[in-house]
């Protein structure tokens, strides 16, 4: 995973995701920079590859969603090299990263079970990007590709939910706008295969504690 330049393609591509998708009136966010695999990172990783196999069950064809979660090190705000994901079990954002998600790690009062838990709305991520033991005012959320062509719509919380029903390969939550109980969407996959990181935005973050 590398540093985007902020005049690439890419870059422009995931920071107007980025800022169009951040929703809240309460706060605001400024992007600093982008990392993003590259197709040679990811054609190396078997992750990736189960990613991909995931993918042969869909349409093929991925949604782009942000996961916040915590990080304990300053992954992202060092020099333009690789990023290096440190190994502190706090660090939930270097433990992705390395070792992928992982179910069971969960958690477990989300609204539709223990699955996993992305959103397009980069200031719902941003709930979640907790930074926990470090001085800074950067923040980080992850960018994924979920295989999420099937969405089962749920209108309230089905907190022992474990999969989706046949015929769908995701879950998402009905918005209050459309009679459903959240105001920001949310897409929960149960499969770890299903959702691959891709990326990270790191941002500074303003109107909401740290
Ligand atoms: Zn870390």
């Amino acid at each position: 995973m590398r540093k985007l330049d902020p005049n690439s393609r890419d870059y422009n591509f995931y920071a107007k995701k980025f800022n169009e998708s951040w929703l809240h009136p309460d706060k605001t966010s400024e992007v600093r920079h982008i990392y993003l695999a590259s197709r040679i990172d990811l054609k190396n990783s078997v992750r990736a590859q189960r990613f991909a196999q995931a993918l042969t069950k869909s349409d093929g064809s991925f949604v782009t969603r942000f996961h916040g979660s915590q990080r304990a090190c300053y992954l992202g705000e060092g020099g333009d090299g690789d990023i290096d994901p440190c190994g502190q079990s706090a660090c939930h954002i270097c433990g992705i990263l390395k070792n992928g998600f992982d179910r069971r790690l969960a958690r477990m009062t989300g609204m539709f079970g223990p699955g996993i838990y992305s959103t397009e709305c980069s200031s719902k991520a941003d709930i979640y990007a907790k930074n926990s033991h470090i001085r800074t005012n950067r923040h980080v959320v992850l960018i994924c590709r979920v295989v999420g062509d099937r969405p089962q719509m749920l209108v309230s919380a089905e907190t022992n939910r474990r999969s989706p029903d046949r015929r769908y390969n995701c879950v998402e939550a009905v918005l209050d706008t459309d009679g459903g109980e959240v105001v920001y969407p949310e897409t929960v996959v149960y499969d770890e295969d299903q959702i691959l990181p891709v990326g990270m935005v790191v941002y500074k973050r303003t109107g909401w504690s740290p």
